[in-house]
């Protein structure tokens, strides 16, 4: 057979443009999208051998190897997966059948259409892009292939320009070399990304495929001083040069090893590996669901709230994995808001790499993997706050207002997040001796006559101390929660209501303590607001817009006026809190 010449199918050629002439951050995923080829086509040659054996030839010994060259300035990827044929070259690379790449395509030419180069940056992580990720740092590709069980070997060429030529070849070993000739920007030291640094591309490995299933070997150069014969090492002797191949990839990853198998160690150790944090995790949950929905789960709680964890530059979400391989960072479409602070990853077979955002957002699996970690999180606090109570402050602590904002959004979101999340909420109240309290040991230790949930709000303990209101709830025994955190009152506000008792700020409206002495004072205060009429509306005329009413009041103890909020409208604290965000 002589060399033949083909025309890609229009549609890949429409993506080849893209991937060529459009600017990508990450053009580094290549070697992901190729190496995950490689493994898929591993996973075929054994999943065959099960009932083909002599289709391995004696070859079992799977590998994907990488050679970067840098005299050459290529870098190729080989495996002894399936191979191809010549239909399934012409068939599988010259054509686009899979429908991710078909709706990345179309996302791609809606952001050209929009001029949005941007979007497509945000684009190109999102989806496996595949084989033709390789044109974005290769100006040729070479691929030399044999299928298991055949003699004749193919080799298939393209600069990507529209076409591709196919001619036989010879290959001894089974299974597939892709050889990528890169464009001037990907080679050499001065260049930004040099895809022929051993080091790059092993931190690359690192990086996206970690987890593959396979060994991904490549050859190091090391340099050695020469030893003499007593094993000691010759001073200004030159090195000596020795060739050593290293699988750079860890393979096994940790989540899917066995439970009862993993040290404690190994998960603080993966944890701040991953996540580039410097403390060990508070709290770990790894869970291994198999059902209907096939998947792993690894959280983690950091031990500290980073600095800027409610600001817009904090990156919620968490890691996809399919099969161990790398699809997708800081997927936010799992975890509801309140625990934007947990970090971890979600492998799925379920999951394909090849899905787009909006697709992923819409899938069921997804929903139900979302629903099913939400629950198994609010199962391990509610444990924690009850089997280690020391343990549970500490995240309180560190996370508290997130799960007080998530209480407070759920007033707009409609859902039931308060059902979930009224339980574990904790305050200080005027009892400094017990410490924090959550509303259920508040309730325990209400008389039965108190109708209502009383709380105050203050920048510290002081602060509220001294209010004039807490004079009379001192008196009668009541105590008050605490609500010294910004957030708190909102929070409140959201609940509305716990177990039936409504809340109840002190410095709002009539306090409600309708025992027969109260009923008493509300009946001589109208008494002497009859005789004073005159006094109150002087008042009331020279305080002008500046008040709502005047009232007589039966709160005061030892002061003579005092400032208290409207029945209906926000209460000091928020509408301080209204202020400053405002401001
Ligand atoms: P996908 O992997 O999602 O199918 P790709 O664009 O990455 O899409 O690859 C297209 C097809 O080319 C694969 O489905 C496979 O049939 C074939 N292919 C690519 N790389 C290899 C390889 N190393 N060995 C065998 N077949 C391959
Ligand atoms: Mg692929």
């Amino acid at each position: 057979m002589s060399k033949e010449t083909h025309e890609f199918q229009a549609e890949t050629k429409q993506l080849l443009d893209l991937m060529i002439h459009s600017i990508y951050t990450n053009r580094e995923i290549f070697l992901r999208e190729l190496t995950s080829n490689a493994s898929d086509a591993i996973d075929k040659i054994h999943f065959e051998s099960l009932t083909n054996k002599d289709l391995l030839e004696g070859d079992d010994d799977y590998e994907i190897f990488l050679v970067p060259d840098e005299k050459s300035h290529t870098l190729s990827i080989s495996d002894n997966g399936i191979g191809m044929t010549k239909e399934e070259l012409i068939e599988n690379i010259g054509t686009i059948a899979k429908s991710g790449t078909k709706a990345f395509l179309k996302k791609m030419m809606d952001a050209k259409e929009s001029n949005a180069a941007v979007s497509g940056k945000e684009l190109i992580g999102q989806f496996g892009v595949g084989f033709y990720s390789a044109f974005m740092v290769a100006e040729k590709i070479t691929v030399v292939t044999r299928k298991a069980g055949q003699n004749q070997a193919y080799k298939w060429e393209s600069t990507g320009d529209g076409s591709y030529t196919i001619e036989e070849c010879d290959k001894k070993r089974r299974g597939t070399t892709i050889t990528l000739t890169l464009l001037p920007e990907f080679y050499g030291d001065k260049a930004e990304e040099n895809f022929t640094d051993t080091n790059k591309i092993e931190s690359l490995v690192k990086k996206y495929s970690d987890y593959v299933r396979y060994p991904i070997k490549m050859k190091f150069v090391v340099e050695e001083t020469p030893k003499d014969k007593d094993g000691k090492e010759i001073k200004d002797a030159e090195k000596i040069k020795r060739d050593e191949i290293r699988t750079l990839n860890s393979m096994q990853p940790l989540w899917a090893k066995n439970k009862s198998e993993i040290k404690p160690e190994e998960y603080n150790e993966f944890y701040k590996n991953l996540f580039h944090d410097w403390e060990d995790p508070m709290e770990v949950l790894h869970n291994k669901a198999e059902g209907t929905i096939e998947y792993t789960s690894l959280l983690f709680f950091p031990a500290h709230a980073p600095f800027n964890l409610y600001h817009t530059d904090y990156q919620p979400g968490l890691q996809l994995y399919s099969r161990h391989v790398f699809i997708m960072d800081n997927c936010k479409d799992l975890l509801p808001e309140y625990l934007r602070f947990v970090k971890g990853l979600v492998d799925s077979p379920d999951f394909s790499l090849n899905i787009s955002r909006e697709l992923l957002q819409q899938s069921r699996e997804l929903k139900t993997i979302g629903r099913n970690l939400e629950n198994s999180i609010l199962k391990t606090l509610e444990r924690m706050l009850k089997n280690d109570r020391e343990k549970y402050e500490k995240f309180w602590a560190e996370y508290g207002k997130s799960l007080k904002i998530g209480v407070y959004g759920s007033m707009y979101s409609g859902n039931d997040t308060i059902n979930k999340l009224k339980n574990l909420l904790l305050f200080a109240t005027s009892d400094e001796s017990k410490g924090l309290s959550s509303l259920k040991e508040y309730l325990e230790r209400m008389p039965e006559s108190q109708k209502k949930i009383y709380y105050a709000t203050g920048k510290d303990r002081k602060a509220i101390d001294s209010l004039l209101q807490m004079e009379l709830l001192r008196d009668k025994n009541i105590e008050v929660l605490y609500l010294l955190d910004n957030v708190d009152e909102f929070a409140i506000e959201a609940l509305r209501e716990y177990e039936g008792k409504q809340f109840h700020s002190i410095s709002r409206g009539d306090l409600g303590l309708d025992d027969v002495e109260s009923q008493q004072a509300k009946k001589e205060n109208e008494d002497i607001a009859k005789k004073n009429e005159n006094l109150i509306k002087d008042i009331k005329e020279s305080l002008g817009e500046r008040v709502a009413d005047v009232k007589i009041s039966n709160r005061l103890k030892s002061s003579a006026v005092c400032l208290v909020a409207d029945e209906q409208g926000p209460s000091f604290s928020m509408e301080q809190a209204f202020a400053e965000a405002n401001n």
